[in-house]
């Protein structure tokens, strides 16, 4: 009788072991590589610090080429692991020619369901709700991180799977966040966490972090190197110089103002409308990226579609009220994310689009990626795009405009730009050649010399960035501030 019961108890045990559902046992496999689920769920603070290569996806200088990159001289992540409490601290300084600032201190953090950013100051301002989601997922690109917030019995654990050497799991957490984690088939330990997002630019992306090079920590493996993906581009390449657990991080708790302050809001989109010439607008308004539309006899033509399909959806409804000619072509300056941003919405808007023949392949990968994470208009209804090339230049005229388009050659920032020029006004029509705000003019000398070749007699500048100016206050503010050549 006893005997039986001990069979049955010890038969019990040995189902219970290897009947944990494989979802489970991948968690279990994972908690048990790093240290022990207790020794996981026992730590109350992670410090990272570090240093590494941010670089910068859609600013090369053409499609294809390398991106530019910001060299993270400093980076340190702190994370309260009990309270769900991070900061970030960063210095990066800029590896490329760039008209801002070239280096740069990010700051921010999240408390729960409080993000905020610090100011340059040190003042602390609450972010929007955007910012709660996107850092409260990044949070979770870490082994200890995701191993811990699998382990809460409130996760869903599903679709486990092997892939290439991995171990597969999704996981749900407890607040809603979805994330796959991937272990090494023989040591177990974390190899990355994928999560998905959305780009403005290229709609659904991964976003991998991967793991490498474990170190024992205080009796807990921590990886020295973090590398993260934005799809195909590197976006953050981490090289840990000093992992700590169980430090003091009273710190991290956002302060009752900021706790306190209204969650704030993205700022509505307004388009202005300026003329600047006769059959000729400047659209303006939020922000510093600019559209122009210039009126031919019977169609309208528009400069730049930016940003991202809100921006230029509500300019090309604003040019669209200027005539009643209809508005049929948008000129894309360049590849540059921020100023092809529109691209989707023009196609889906039945606009032709008429930029430098370098950005085909480009545009074409751009058009046809799905954007289910956040539908947009060209995934909705999708519609086939209208292209005209330009190699070195196109003249756009009818009795009403004529417009010339050139392509801006040896930029060193700039591979695939085209800049417009208006004979009648004498007027230059440009993106990112040029913006009266910027710290320096690195590739200044680069256009002066581009527009001189051109033989273009230029009394205004009409641009996307900055102000309306006279030229020649343009080439006085380039002059002022030397061309430091090949700076990095
Ligand atoms: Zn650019
Ligand atoms: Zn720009």
């Amino acid at each position: 009788m006893i005997r039986t019961h001990a069979l049955v108890f010890v038969a019990a045990l040995m189902t219970g072991c290897s009947s944990a559902p494989p979802e489970r046992q991948v968690i279990d496999d994972a908690a048990a590589a790093l240290g022990g689920a207790s020794r996981i769920q026992a730590l109350t603070s992670l410090h990272v610090t570090g240093s590494g290569l941010a670089p910068n996806a859609g600013q090369n200088r053409l499609p294809d080429d390398e991106l530019p990159v910001w060299k993270v001289t400093e980076h340190s992540r702190a994370i309260d692991l009990t309270n769900g409490r991070t900061r970030v601290q960063q210095v990066r300084e800029a590896q490329f020619q760039f008209a801002g600032a070239t280096t740069q201190r990010v700051s921010q953090g999240l408390d729960g369901v409080v993000a905020y950013n610090a100011a340059p100051n040190g003042t602390l301002n609450r972010a929007g709700e955007a910012a709660v989601r996107e850092r409260r997922v990044e949070l979770l690109h870490h082994p200890t991180t995701v191993v811990r917030a699998a382990l809460d019995p409130a996760a869903t654990l599903a679709n486990p799977r092997t892939e290439g050497g991995l171990q597969l799991v999704d996981i749900t957490t407890a607040l809603g966040d979805t994330v796959t984690l991937a272990i090494d088939q023989s040591t177990h330990l974390p190899s990355k966490v994928i999560s998905m997002s959305d780009n403005a630019n290229m709609g659904d992306v991964a976003i991998v972090t991967t793991f490498s090079d474990y170190e024992d920590v205080d009796g807990v493996k921590l990886p020295r190197r973090l590398t993260t993906m934005m799809d195909k581009y590197l976006q953050f390449d981490l090289q840990v110089s000093k992992n700590a657990v169980n430090g003091d991080v009273a710190a991290l708790a956002v302060p009752a103002d900021v706790k306190s302050a209204s969650v704030p809001t993205p700022p509505p989109v307004v388009v202005t409308v300026e003329p600047v010439a006769k059959g000729i607008w400047w659209l303006a308004g939020s922000g510093n990226h600019r559209s122009v539309v210039f009126e031919f006899d019977d169609h309208l033509v528009l400069y730049e579609v930016p940003l991202n399909e809100a921006r230029s959806k509500a300019v090309i409804d604003k040019a669209r009220t200027l005539s009643t000619k209809p508005l049929t072509t948008a000129i894309v300056s360049h590849h540059h994310f921020d100023h092809s941003g529109g691209l989707r919405v023009a196609v889906a808007e039945d606009l032709t689009i008429v930029t430098h023949r370098a950005n085909e392949a480009f545009f074409k990968d751009l058009l046809a990626r799905p954007h289910t994470i956040v539908p947009d208009a060209l995934q909705m209804s999708p519609k086939s795009a209208k292209f005209e090339w330009v190699d070195d230049q196109m003249t756009l005229k009818d009795k009403s405009m004529e417009v010339r388009l050139y392509h801006l050659l040896d930029n060193p920032r700039e591979g695939t730009n085209l800049y417009a020029y208006v004979p009648r006004e004498r007027m230059l029509v440009q993106a990112d050649l040029y913006d009266a705000g910027w710290n320096q003019h690195l590739w200044g000398e680069n256009v002066l010399t581009n527009l001189t070749q051109r033989k273009l007699k230029i009394d205004r500048d009409v641009p996307v960035h900055g102000v309306i100016e006279p030229f020649d206050q343009m080439v006085k503010t380039i002059k002022a501030k030397p061309t430091i050549a090949g700076t990095n």
